[in-house]
């Protein structure tokens, strides 16, 4: 699909946020803490290539969640390691083989097929993912792990790395990410190899658990100017949202009292009001239940009213406006702002989820400063 760039709806993207937001974090971590930045999913609705563009020179490698995120990064030239932090089809580990990807090896069942494809392993380089309590993907013991290992190195393989993962480290509540730590450690403890690149932290773990890193991160969220626990924790540092939402008045009439707004005819106006229309809506990212979410018009907020289309919104404004004035979904206005948080708030979600759903329908547009 083509991205519509004749249609006033666009992300802004400011690609000095990212890097200032990654210097802050690595400044308070311990010094020679190597980083992998998480550019999975078009890195978080930023747009992929222009966000390794600004880390290439500033980490260590990328992680991305499967084998075509990792090669749209090859064809673009990118040289850094990268890892697929996902499980990786058997049959593309040639493919993984020739670009230099890294796999991540989860269970013994998988070796097992890998072992089976013929393929020869001999030049595959993989992370071994270990499961403390994530219950998700990974080796839940140690002798599991060492026999993987031991397979893998009899083919030729090259243990790059062992991690893990947190469930929690965005949370108050700390028990379960100690206990996750723990274990960790333990199985770290019993394993025959200490690979170079041992990693536990993602965002939330480097902001506020920074004493826990072992020698590389993989951050996500924070690059963005997200916070990863949403309100629950306070960031020790200021950092910057790099991602804006912005959209501009096709339409503006006054309807008189008692006149329907949008499908359904949710919305009937009680004066005559003003009612602006913006080319954005649920196909864009800007999901149904965001009716009733205020945006900003002249640095005002104006309610969405009626339901959201596939392709449109409708706002209440305060007056009249001409054609072309702009409209910041996400962004600031004057003094005031709407942060992907608030959306999340809206919608019951995390900022991740609000940020990954903005469709590639949109143009990303980089901000110069
Ligand atoms: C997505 C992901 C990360 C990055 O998480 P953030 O919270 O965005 O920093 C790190 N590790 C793994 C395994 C992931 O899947």
């Amino acid at each position: 699909m083509r991205t519509s760039i004749h249609r006033p709806s666009w992300i802004e993207v400011d690609l000095a946020a990212i890097s200032y937001n990654l210097k802050t974090v690595m400044q308070a971590l311990p010094q020679k803490t190597a980083v992998f930045g998480v550019i999975k999913a078009n890195a978080y609705g930023h747009g992929v290539i222009a966000v390794a563009e600004t880390l290439a020179p500033l980490v260590d490698g990328f992680c991305v969640s499967n084998i075509d995120e990792a090669l749209e990064l090859r064809e673009a030239g990118f040289e850094q390691e990268i890892l697929v932090l996902g499980v990786s089809a058997v049959s593309a580990i040639p493919l993984a083989i020739e670009k230099q990807i890294q796999l991540a090896v989860t269970s013994l069942e998988w070796v097992d097929l890998a072992l089976e494809s013929q393929a020869d392993l001999s030049q595959l380089g993989v992370h071994l993912k270990l499961d403390t309590g994530m219950g998700r993907i990974g080796f839940r013991d140690s002798q599991s792990a060492n026999q993987a290992i031991t397979l893998l190195q009899e083919k030729g393989v090259t243990v790059e790395g062992i991690f893990t993962h947190f469930a929690t480290a965005d949370q108050k509540d700390e028990e379960q990410f100690h206990a996750q730590l723990a274990r960790f450690k333990e199985l770290l403890s019993k394993l025959k190899i200490q690979p170079r690149w041992i990693h536990a932290s993602n965002s939330a773990t480097s902001i506020w658990h920074s004493e826990t890193v072992f020698n590389m991160v993989r951050l996500g969220d924070i690059l963005y100017g997200l916070n990863p626990s949403g309100r629950e924790l306070a960031l020790p540092y200021p950092i910057q949202p790099a991602l804006s939402l912005y959209s501009e008045l096709v339409q503006v009439k006054t309807l008189p009292a008692g006149s329907s707004v949008g499908y359904g005819a949710t919305y009937v106006t009680e004066q005559e009001e003003y009612v602006g229309t913006i080319p954005i809506g649920y196909a864009d990212g800007v999901i149904r239940a965001m009716q009733g979410f205020q945006v900003l018009v002249d640095g005002q907020l104006c309610p969405i009213i009626g339901r959201v289309s596939m392709d449109q919104i409708t706002l209440r404004l305060p007056k009249g406006y001409p054609i072309g004035t702009r409209v910041t979904l996400i962004g600031q206005d004057g003094n005031q702002t709407v942060s992907a948080q608030d959306w999340a708030d809206k919608l019951g979600t995390i900022n991740y989820e609000v940020v990954c759903l903005l469709s590639d329908r949109l143009p990303r547009k980089y901000k110069e400063r």
